[in-house]
């Protein structure tokens, strides 16, 4: 016990410093504004789909598998097809280096991954089979689970997976006291709260919403604005990158 709580203090990077000074933050950014997002489709070549998407300095990749059939068989289901997800942070992508393997945070982060997309994915139609998701974090400066959902959302399209709707993700906290969107790092291990948000943009659902923290309702009930609006600018990078795909009519690189 102690010694997990000791490991808990040690990644946590803490500051007396200000993060936000007169209305900008630290990295120079806006209250609402994103650090840069790119994404790419086709970065794994034995994967069906798979995306690289960054939010800054944090860097996911998502690999899609499927739909294959599931073995051993008694893990099969006869009436709808299994999605798993397995979430995991890479050693190198701290500063210190991360325990490699299994973890608490790894199981529970796989575990709301696969719940974010399960309402989207057409399971019921593919009964005994298995949908594989790996995603990787290979930089970690905060909101890694939203970037591992955005990398899973284009790989899952990109492997042609039929969704009703994409998942689009996005951070959202409360930092020094202000409103704030897509939390890095130190902005995440020293924010007053921070909330981890996905939805599906079209059909106006939404899939995923962790809390840490305290948020008054008014609060709460701004930052859920701000995340649905800034969804969709997520949504537009997402299929913007698939359409590039698609119409360059290369299936993979
Ligand atoms: P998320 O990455 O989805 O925001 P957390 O709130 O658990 O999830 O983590 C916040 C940030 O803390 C991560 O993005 C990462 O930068 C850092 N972090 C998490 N786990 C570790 C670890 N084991 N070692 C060092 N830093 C970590």
């Amino acid at each position: 016990m102690i010694k997990n709580l000791r490991r808990k203090v040690k990644m946590m990077v803490k500051t007396d410093e200000k993060l936000i000074v007169k209305g900008k933050r630290a990295d120079g950014r806006k209250l609402l504004e994103f650090r840069p997002i790119k994404m790419e489709t086709d970065v794994v070549n034995r994967a069906d789909g798979s995306a690289q998407v960054s939010f800054g300095n944090t860097r996911a990749i998502a690999a899609v598998y499927g739909p294959r059939r599931l073995f051993p068989r008694f893990m099969q289901e006869s009436d709808t097809g299994i999605l798993r997800c397995r979430y995991n942070m890479a050693p190198f992508s701290v500063d210190e280096r991360k325990r490699p393997g299994r973890s608490r945070r790894g199981t529970e982060i796989s575990k709301v991954t696969r719940h974010a997309f399960e309402p989207a994915v057409f399971l019921e139609d593919f009964p005994k089979v298995t949908i594989d998701v790996f995603i990787e974090i290979i930089q970690a400066d905060g909101s890694t689970r939203i970037t591992g959902i955005n990398a899973t959302s284009v790989a899952m399209a990109a492997a042609g997976i039929p969704m009703r709707d994409l998942i689009t993700a996005c951070s959202v906290g409360k930092v020094d006291g202000e409103l704030v969107l897509d939390l890095n790092g130190i902005e995440d291990n020293n924010s007053d709260a921070d909330v981890s948000f996905a939805m599906m943009p079209n059909k106006g659902l939404i899939t995923l919403l962790q809390m840490d923290g305290r948020l008054t309702k008014d609060e709460f009930m701004k930052l859920i604005e701000i995340a649905e609006k800034n969804c969709k600018k997520i949504y537009d990078m997402q299929r913007e990158v698939l359409l590039k795909k698609y119409e360059s009519g290369s299936e993979k690189k």
